[in-house]
């Protein structure tokens, strides 16, 4: 009989400082989720983008961690370090005429978002307008413009573009318009650093990761993911987005608006921050006096079981 494929979970942190009470949430689930399923639970610190990253913010999420009684089974992996894996994707990519180097600046897509009559929904994408895209595989589309970023396309394929069908385990069937929500969108930005999406892709993979569990904030990256799986032929893992926690202003709490870091010094604080974001996951009040206890008992109390 064919073995099933192991779990492997992980959380992905960015260091831009100490784990706060929505982060734990996302910590937590994908934790118990691995629990739940018997598998294995990772680690990646994903400091690709050093001006956002807080200095000895890793150090900090990983004792915060520890002292939940969550830890790593396997090494911590660093985004910093993995730029020649990013590299290697990227090269792969526009060997198959997946991505393209793009000239355009801001301004200029805006610009030309402003002459084609496109309206921006207010949160949503800057949608490209394909202006550097290749004409033809092969073909230079920057036409003598110095390279800027680096692009991977999304052509407008009814079949497989149209809306772009994926499964949540927790929001159930979604679908998002790839092509027209999102458009051919940056792995490599202007500056030099590498984008999430692509960085996300190659670490999961390489991982093994089969379960994606991540906050909600991050559910409509998905198809994007999924769509540069397809092309660098890696495995689909599954995905479960978490609730949000919310801050008296019904904002997503997060460190840019200024969420207080977890308190974890204290067993009896630990135990309150997991009750906290048991809380927010859905979980009934658990009996337990200690945070090993209380984790024990939410294993079982998981409502996303296998
Ligand atoms: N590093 C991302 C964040 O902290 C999470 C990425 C992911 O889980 O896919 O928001």
């Amino acid at each position: 009989m064919p073995c099933p494929t192991r779990y492997i979970g992980r959380f992905a942190p960015s260091p831009t400082g100490p784990l706060h009470a929505g982060s734990l949430v996302a910590a937590l689930a994908s934790w118990l989720d691995a629990r739940a399923h018997d598998g294995q639970w990772l680690v990646r610190i994903e400091d690709i983008d050093p001006p956002r990253c807080q200095p000895g913010a890793d150090r900090i999420i990983l004792q915060q961690l520890a002292d939940c009684g969550l830890h790593a089974e396997g090494d911590v992996v660093y985004q910093s370090q993995r730029g020649a894996a990013y590299q290697r994707a990227l090269d792969q990519l526009t060997a198959a005429g997946h991505a393209y180097p793009c000239a355009c600046t801001r301004a200029e897509i805006a610009a030309e978002h402003a002459r084609l009559g496109w309206v921006k929904p207010r949160h949503g994408e800057l949608v490209y307008p394909g202006t550097c895209r290749p004409a033809a595989p092969g073909l230079d589309g920057l036409k003598g413009r110095p390279a800027r970023a680096w692009r991977v396309a999304v052509p407008k394929d009814p079949e497989t573009q149209a809306l772009w069908p994926w499964h949540d385990r927790r929001l159930g069937d979604q679908q998002q318009a790839l092509d027209t929500e999102v458009g051919d969108f940056v792995v490599r930005r202007a500056d030099g650093l590498w984008a999430y999406q692509l960085a996300v892709v190659v670490d999961d993979a390489e991982q093994g990761i089969t379960d994606i569990v991540r906050g909600e904030d991050l559910a409509d990256n998905t198809p994007r993911q999924q769509w540069l799986q397809r092309l660098l032929g890696v495995p689909a893992p599954s995905y479960l987005h978490t609730p949000l926690v919310l801050d008296a202003r019904g904002e997503k709490l997060s460190k840019q608006h200024g969420a207080p870091a977890l308190d974890t010094s204290t067993p009896a604080l630990v135990l309150q921050a997991l009750r906290d974001a048991g809380g927010a996951l859905g979980l009934p009040p658990l009996e337990a006096s200690t945070p090993a206890e209380w984790l024990a008992q939410a294993i079982k109390a998981w409502p996303w079981q296998p």
